[in-house]
């Protein structure tokens, strides 16, 4: 018999509701949800509900949702961090993306560097 397969991608299946999250937002668009490894007091992910590898695949491909997606992320953060935040979207593994499925990284409550390092 023919078994249904989970996708691989770790946010789809996070969308989906197969792998648990600590969902704070969904939408028809996007869903944020907290960062499993929280690198500040506010670490939450915004993705998009359907696959892009990257910010730009999605900018090109669907620029209404990564517009979404930053309005979520402002929302985030000026309900938690007084709208002071850093939003990241890794793009390749040099500088550190592991999933590819877009997310961006709503990062505050605390200070950053700059640059970056
Ligand atoms: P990247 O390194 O691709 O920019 O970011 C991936 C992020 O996903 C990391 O910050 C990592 O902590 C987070 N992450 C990885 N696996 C899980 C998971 O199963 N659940 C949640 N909520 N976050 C995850």
């Amino acid at each position: 018999s023919r078994v249904e397969r989970a996708p691989d991608d770790l946010f789809l299946r996070i969308v989906a509701g197969d792998v648990p999250a600590t969902i704070v937002h969904s939408d028809d668009q996007v869903v944020a949800f907290e960062d499993i490894a929280p690198q500040a007091p506010t670490h939450v992910l915004v993705v998009p509900r359907e696959r892009y590898e990257n910010v730009a695949e999605l900018a090109a491909k669907a620029p209404q949702v990564l517009a979404r997606l930053v309005e979520v992320a402002q929302r985030i953060a000026d309900e938690r961090c007084g709208g002071e935040y850093r939003l990241v979207f890794n793009t390749g593994t040099a500088v550190g993306q592991s999933v590819f499925h877009v997310h961006g990284h709503v990062l505050g409550g605390r200070d950053f560097t700059w640059p970056p390092g």
